[in-house]
């Protein structure tokens, strides 16, 4: 997934500005962050693993001078968690040294490397580095480079850079990873991941970086550059809408906590069930719990409670882990679950494994019914665009039915988002989305990318 930013801010130290926004973009990934500045000559740069708070400090934002920086959270995806594949990556070119980070995944790595020089020598194992490299490999200036890289690569790339004195922003053709620009308080702009990394630096959101757009952004303003995008079709990630996007952030001008809150009111009209409270499995599942309270009628209470200080239980490498994990994250509020029959809101099971921890976390607290409602349809096959959502054999509902789930997960009902409910929710055409984990059908994904379909997982 990722989280990125890129800031030109004329007189301010720019990496103290990224760093604010990341700290805004921490839950798009924990595993290593980084930023790198820009004085008008030199770039610095500093990432380490881990979370922002452990990896900077005074000091170290310090030596990060300049009014332009670019910073950047990972969450792998493809390539290792080791620090060589931290960002934001730094290359040197004819023209000088840039900086370089990104958000997504690409689909046609393996033919890009191929197009490298032999005598290329890469650092880090993603994708990213391939694509840093072929800016370095191309011709011309950074704006056609740019352009250049934008007509060859496939897949998911939001990305920032920034040269010794500009910073671009720019969005793959189909749009899959969000990206926003903001105007800050005192001139300059703010590019970032989700418009929530504006609020604590005081930026006003301006628009979305368009999909096919390059920004590039000097001591004379912003410029818009907009390349061909007839040949692809907009892919926006659904994901961002389901969970991935904090409920602050806005998408197109449309709140993420109101689409949620419209996904739990659809589903309430979908799922009807007699019970006692509505809570959601928290934070990302709130603003649906909330939403189907108001729908139903049913009074929303809090039934759990989350350890702020627990990471992302998905993220530890690890299944051994992960199921640790759920105890360690969740402890039930008694009060509101004895005796009761419970509507449980989540937003997404994947794999399968936290939410029949959960409803036995339910029913050892008292709850007498557990009714489980999940704010997306049924989620089948596996993203190759930047959401870390496991293989065909680990995705649960790629190999079982809904009744089948329901008795893994030992609820008494289950009841999933229709795909067009999900559609009327957040208000948007299904034709401008990528929903390929829950359809199999991938706007910008080589068939050859693609990993077998199991029989089961055309049910
Ligand atoms: P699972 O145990 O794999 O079914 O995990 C599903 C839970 O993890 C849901 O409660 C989601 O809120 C959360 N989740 C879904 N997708 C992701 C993801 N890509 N990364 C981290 N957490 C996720």
């Amino acid at each position: 997934m990722c989280g990125i930013t890129g800031v030109f801010a004329p007189g301010r130290d720019a990496a103290r500005l990224a760093y604010f926004a990341l700290y805004a973009l921490q839950h798009r990934g924990q595993e290593s962050a980084g930023i790198a500045a820009a004085d008008g000559g030199t770039i610095r740069s500093h990432k380490a693993m881990g979370l922002l708070s452990a990896i900077f400090d005074e000091d170290i934002l310090s030596d990060l001078s300049g009014h332009i920086a670019v910073g950047h959270t990972r969450y792998s995806t493809t390539g290792s968690s080791i620090v060589v594949n931290a960002q934001p990556l730094l290359e040197r070119t004819e023209l000088g040294d840039f900086a370089f980070a990104h958000n997504g995944n690409l689909t046609n790595t393996d033919d890009l490397r191929a197009t490298l020089s032999p005598t290329t020598v890469l650092q880090a194992t993603s994708d990213s580095e391939v694509m840093a490299k072929l800016i370095v490999e191309s011709k011309g200036t950074m704006l056609d480079r740019i352009a250049a890289v934008l007509k060859v690569a496939r897949g998911a790339y939001s990305i920032v850079l920034c040269t010794q004195d500009e910073l671009y922003a720019f969005r793959d053709p189909w749009g899959v990873r969000p990206l926003c620009i903001g105007t800050l308080p005192d001139g300059g702009y703010i590019v970032a991941s989700e418009s929530c990394a504006f609020g604590p630096v005081g930026a006003q959101y301006l628009r979305e970086v368009e999909r096919g757009e390059i920004l590039r952004i000097t001591g004379k303003g912003l410029e818009s550059h907009r390349t061909s995008v007839e040949s692809a079709i907009p892919a926006l990630c659904m994901f961002e809408y389901i969970y991935f996007s904090r409920p602050d952030s806005k998408l197109d001008e449309r709140s993420i906590y109101m689409a949620r809150y419209a996904m739990g009111r659809q589903l309430a009209k979908e799922h009807p069930i007699e019970a006692d409270v509505v809570m959601a499995v928290p934070d990302s599942a709130v603003a649906g719990g909330i939403g189907y309270a108001a729908e139903s009628g049913l009074p929303y209470v809090e039934g759990l409670i989350k350890n702020r200080y627990i990471g992302r239980t998905f993220i530890s490498p690890d299944q051994k882990m992960r199921s640790r994990d759920v105890h360690l994250k969740f402890n039930p509020v008694v009060e509101n679950l004895r005796g009761q029959r419970v509507v449980v809101v989540d937003d997404s099971i994947v794999r399968g494994t936290t939410t029949p921890r959960i409803v036995a976390l339910l029913r050892e607290a008292g709850a007498r019914e557990v009714h489980l409602r999940i704010t997306s349809p049924p989620i089948k096959h596996p993203c190759y665009l930047g959401v870390d959502m496991a293989t065909y054999d680990e995705l649960i509902a790629a190999n079982y039915t809904v009744e089948e789930i329901r008795a893994k997960t030992g609820a008494d009902s289950l009841g999933y988002l229709s795909l067009a409910g999900l559609m009327t929710a957040i208000g948007r055409e299904r034709e401008e989305m990528c929903v390929g984990c829950l359809t199999g059908e991938y706007p910008n994904v080589p068939a050859t990318h693609q990993t077998r379909v199991l029989a089961k997982a055309e049910i």
